[in-house]
């Protein structure tokens, strides 16, 4: 199977028979075998129905139904579970993406070799200031924070080689950080591609405006996570040694001023607070480190490598 089209979606239901017929002209205009699989995050409106009338129709059109609403990272982490094709995209159900993109994300995948291509929605069409400048601001500090340049990590049109999607675990809101998550995971040849966006037809959007700040929040734990989930004591050591020795350096100042004169005064000193903050900071950044080593050392993922070659084994 070449491609699994995996969509995410929730309440979505006048968008799907026109979008599956778009995807499916598209793909067998291109013949290319692919399979679709809608991911429904417990809509409340007739979604599961109108995918279970286009599945009888079209046996290559798939489905799952969350019992409830878990959100856009758990179903994509469920089509990613499920998919069988040799690349995977992935794509809203409004309509904004458009299916015509499908057949050169593909071939950027397969002939060009990357791992992840990133849709970028050059030009927008959303509100300009609830999304479009809190958006630009979000990428301008992903693209810091975890080196990888794309401009758009949040596009919801992207495409992966299979073995990228069967090496991450996309959980809790880490849907607009799967780039670095695929970094992390080892995945280098992350690339972008400009793609229509469309206005959206039906239907609402389902983000607020707090999906920036979460987004931000997240940036930082995967990163973190990326970076130190395997030695927390690194970090927490480093910054815990930091402040204690911070503290110590001031504690004997004091001591050795306090030694050459009795006259001087402890508690009026910055110094002696600055002291006592610092030494308390890297008392607790060492526990910190040390809790984290443990926690580390008894998670299943401790050792968990993503091999990409063997010989002779
Ligand atoms: N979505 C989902 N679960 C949710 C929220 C959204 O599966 O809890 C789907 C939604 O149906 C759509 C995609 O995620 O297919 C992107 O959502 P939306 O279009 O509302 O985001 P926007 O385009 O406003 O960024
Ligand atoms: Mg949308």
């Amino acid at each position: 199977m070449d491609v699994s089209i995996v969509i995410p979606l929730f309440n979505e239901e006048e968008s799907l028979p026109e979008l599956c017929d778009w995807i499916v002209r598209v793909v067998t205009e291109n013949k290319i075998s692919y399979e679709i699989i809608m991911i429904d995050d417990g809509s409340r409106d007739n979604s599961w129905n109108v995918i279970e009338k286009l599945s009888a129709e079209n046996r290559h059109i798939k489905g799952i139904k969350f019992q409830r609403n878990y959100g856009k990272s758990a179903a994509l982490n469920e089509g990613f579970k499920a998919a069988q094709g040799e690349v995977v995209i992935t794509m809203d159900a409004d309509m904004q993406d458009s299916p015509d993109e499908i057949p050169e994300l593909r071939r950027m995948i397969v002939e060009d070799g990357y791992d992840l291509v990133s849709g970028w929605k050059k030009v927008r069409y959303d509100n300009a200031l609830s999304k479009n400048i809190p958006s630009k601001l979000f990428n301008w500090l992903a693209r810091r924070v975890s080196g990888i340049k794309l401009h758009d990590f949040n596009c919801g049109l992207k495409a992966y080689r299979k073995k990228v999607v069967k090496s991450i675990e996309v959980y809790g809101e880490m849907h607009r950080n799967i780039p670095v998550l695929a970094k992390w995971s080892g995945f280098r040849k992350i690339t972008e591609k400009v793609v229509i966006h469309r206005p959206r037809k039906y239907g609402v959007t389902k983000f607020g405006l707090d999906r920036f700040i979460n987004g931000f929040l997240d940036l930082l734990t995967v990163t973190f996570v990326g970076r130190f989930s395997k030695r927390p004591m690194h970090f927490f050591g480093l910054y815990g040694t930091l402040f204690f020795l911070v503290g110590l350096g001031s504690i004997l100042y004091l001591a050795i001023s306090k030694f050459s004169d009795a006259n001087f005064g402890l508690t009026n000193k910055p110094a002696f607070y600055i002291a006592l903050t610092a030494m308390i900071i890297g008392m607790q950044l060492f526990l910190a480190g040390f809790v984290s080593e443990l926690i580390a050392r008894n998670s299943t993922e401790r050792n968990n490598y993503l091999i990409e070659k063997k010989l002779g084994l």
